[in-house]
């Protein structure tokens, strides 16, 4: 829990974080996979719902190696600077697959065989990395036009927002923006009409170097705390402008009755002592391949080839090493919707790294 609610990922990173013309390179080559992996994803989808959740992420998670190894074949490679993680570049984050009044945080669990339905609304969200400099991205996928309204809600609110952002804006004028422009809306879903609300408690967040959630949050709704009315975006920053619409509450919690897919490292100093043997194991993957990157038990799973994968997991999660992060819900029967973009802010102009002709 944040001041501000749920942040989707809690932070300890305070250091300064400028962004240099390298770094810049980075989140491009970044921004050039996550572009080319979820085209190649949306063109399945058009064919058919009928996807499981398991062939999604590995969908997006083949294409998005591919993608960086063919980068390296036609030589634009950067000659990688500063490692944060042994893991040079690849996937940022999980895939996120958040399906109806789940807004954020599922995914694919180990073996899971849950598949989309042509009713469902579906917040795919994913992020990839050069060198720990991420872009994160999300869009809304469906099969049935009455999810329309809800789908264009985020979007309009997304891309206009991005809009009047620069340096010194003020935090508390995007997210009253982001509400005005999402309770413009209504949506018919079933012949049940449905005032479009935003998420109260989630929104967007800088970024720095392996790091998903900076530290500053633009939620979707004016927080009430006094502080948040004199928050600014700062500029030579990097800000993930992420909106989410409800036709429930407004308001999510964590859903700990869902099984936790996404999971990242918390304290890699504390050195409790590990009763499994598997949760050792489990710590060096964290260790060596993801660093303070989140990461997947999926991944676990396949790096360690163990099928107590899931037991090291939670005892390290217990033991506060690494932390759970739980699908994020609604009430059940609501849907919900999000558009992400992740954007550069100089002192004189806005790039969004992340736009396409998708959205
Ligand atoms: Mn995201
Ligand atoms: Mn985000």
């Amino acid at each position: 829990m944040s001041l501000y609610g749920i942040n989707k990922w809690n932070t300890t990173d305070n250091t300064t974080f400028e962004v240099t013309n390298y770094e810049l390179e980075c989140l491009r080559k970044s921004a050039i996979v996550h572009k080319n992996a979820r085209k190649h994803l949306q063109q399945i989808l058009a064919k058919s719902p009928e996807i499981s959740y398991t062939e999604i992420c590995e969908t997006v998670e083949h294409k998005v190696n591919e993608l960086f190894q063919s980068l390296e074949l036609i030589g634009e490679t950067l000659q990688l600077r500063s490692l944060g993680t042994n893991k040079k570049k690849g996937m940022g984050f999980p895939v996120g697959i958040s399906a109806n009044h789940v807004a954020a945080h599922d995914s694919a669990n180990i073996g899971d065989k849950r598949k989309l339905s042509k009713n469902d609304i579906v917040k795919i969200d994913f992020g990839t990395h050069y060198d720990g400099y991420i872009i994160d991205s999300a869009f809304s996928v469906y099969f049935d036009n009455k999810f329309d309204n809800l789908a264009e809600a985020t979007h309009e609110a997304t891309m206009s927002t991005i809009k009047m952002v620069g340096p010194d804006t003020y935090i508390s004028e995007l997210s009253e923006n982001i509400k005005e422009v999402i309770e413009s809306y209504e949506v018919e879903i079933d012949g049940v009409t449905y005032p479009v609300k935003p998420v109260k408690n989630l929104g967007g967040h800088n970024i720095k170097q392996n790091t998903i959630h900076g530290g500053s949050l633009i939620l979707c709704h004016p927080s009430t705390d006094p502080s948040y009315k004199n928050q600014r975006i700062e500029e030579n920053t990097i800000y993930a402008i992420e909106t989410f619409a409800s036709t429930g509450k407004g308001f999510i919690v964590e859903d700990y009755n869902l099984e936790s897919n996404h999971f990242m490292a918390s304290d890699f100093n504390s050195q409790p002592k590990l009763v499994f043997d598997i949760s050792k194991k489990a710590l060096q993957y964290v260790k060596k391949e993801r660093g303070t990157l989140p990461f997947a038990s999926r991944w676990a799973y396949a790096n360690l080839s163990n099928s107590k994968t899931m037991a090291g997991l939670n005892e390290l999660a217990n033991k506060n090493i690494i932390k759970r992060y739980p699908p994020l819900v609604d009430v059940k029967g609501s849907y919900t919707s999000q558009y992400e973009h992740t954007i550069y802010v100089s002192d004189k102009s806005v790039e969004n790294l992340s736009v396409s002709d998708d959205y």
